[in-house]
């Protein structure tokens, strides 16, 4: 880091940066190849940014992430934009503290739907926020904001807990329809996440056949021994493990097989143009087939029209999820929906 001291003219600050970017991109000789360096450079202000050391570099950081998606090799000030995204995130950070106390969240369930004959052979579940002032904030907005500032945990428990007593309800109405929750890649970490998903069905008492969790690819990256024998734990105890996302991460073929899961589910982006892109129908096609060769289930996520649904059907794909067939709804809706699917 570099502070500079008794200046306030932003014109001479920009002449400094550029000699000192030119100085630093002089290629150099190291052991007969040339290497050229670029340095990308992030400008805050003490105290218009920022009153703290710590607060004004998280500023200067935040501007050096702007200069490189700029491109290399220049230089960005720290901007009242980038400082309202902190104070949001920030702002927002609190609020889904408060939402777990205020009770704003409420997961909605979205069918799965047999390929063949429709017949709906489970749900995933939803989370859904509220806001108060907002209204509904996407859980792809605020899952990660949670992980990163350490209320996944607490989420995560609140979706386990409402799941399973949900399950638990419908099946003591003689309604056997299983539920899938999204579990993060930061949760999978938890040692204890196995035994802590056993011991709530079992105080539920829904059967583990009709709960199944749904892992991202990156859940794979980290400590892939305890999530190894996480999975285990939970298969053995009969509750399936479906990988969700398939083809957004880094799609590793060994670790699927190493894994032993249960289903796979294929990124709704691979399916989207699989009516009018050959390639992609291509890919799909071999990524049913294989996964059917190491024994998983396929899901197609996403399916918005009945081209879509007749292809995969055709393709052998197992089962379909989308708006086509349902949106998420909330429970008592999901139910009104099951029933009438049964008439
Ligand atoms: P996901 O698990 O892959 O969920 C599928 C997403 O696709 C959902 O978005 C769903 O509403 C949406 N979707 C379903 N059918 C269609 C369709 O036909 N067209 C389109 N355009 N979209 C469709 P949603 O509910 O916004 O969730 C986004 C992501 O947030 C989820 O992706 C999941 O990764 C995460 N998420 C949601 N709930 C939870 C949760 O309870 N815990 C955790 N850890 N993550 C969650
Ligand atoms: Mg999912
Ligand atoms: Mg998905």
């Amino acid at each position: 880091n570099l502070i500079l001291t008794d200046v306030d003219d932003n014109q001479a600050i920009s002449e400094f940066l550029s000699r000192l970017q030119n100085a630093v991109s002089q290629p150099i000789l190291i052991k007969g190849v040339q290497i050229k360096t670029t340095i990308s450079i992030g400008v805050s202000f003490f105290p218009g940014d920022a009153s703290n050391a710590e607060d004004l570099l998280q500023c200067a950081d935040s501007a050096v992430h702007q200069a490189k998606d700029i491109g290399r090799n220049s230089f960005q000030f720290f901007s009242s934009e980038q400082h309202r995204q902190i104070l949001s995130r920030y702002q927002m950070g609190n609020d889904l503290q408060q939402a777990l106390v205020n009770n704003e969240f409420e997961l909605y369930y979205q069918p799965k739907v047999c390929a063949q004959n429709r017949k709906t052979l489970g749900a995933e579940a939803l989370l859904r926020w509220k806001h108060p002032t907002l209204g509904f904030v996407s859980p792809a907005e605020f899952i990660p904001l949670a992980e990163d500032i350490g209320l996944i945990d607490k989420i995560g428990h609140f979706v386990l807990c409402e799941a399973a007593r949900k399950g638990a309800e419908w099946f003591q109405q003689g309604i056997e329809v299983p539920i899938a929750i999204n579990v993060s890649a930061k949760q999978i970490l938890d040692r204890n996440i196995a035994h802590r998903i056993i011991n709530e069905l079992n105080h539920e008492g829904l059967p583990h056949r009709l709960f199944s969790i749904e892992l991202t690819e990156t859940s794979f990256l980290h400590c892939l021994e305890e999530t190894q024998a996480t999975i285990s734990t939970l298969r053995e105890a009969g509750i399936e493990v479906a990988i969700d996302d398939f083809g957004t991460g880094f799609s590793s073929l060994s670790y699927i097989r190493n894994m032993a899961l249960d289903v796979l589910k294929i990124d709704r982006s691979f399916l989207i143009n699989i009516d009018s892109s050959d390639v992609d129908r291509k890919i799909v096609a071999s990524i049913i087939q294989m996964s059917q060769v190491m024994g998983l289930k396929v899901v197609a996520e996403g399916i918005e029209t009945e081209v879509q649904f007749e292809l995969l059907r055709e393709l052998n794909c197992d089962l379909i999820q989308g708006y086509l067939l349902a949106r998420p709804m909330p429970a008592a809706e999901f139910l009104d929906w099951y029933m009438n699917q049964q008439e």
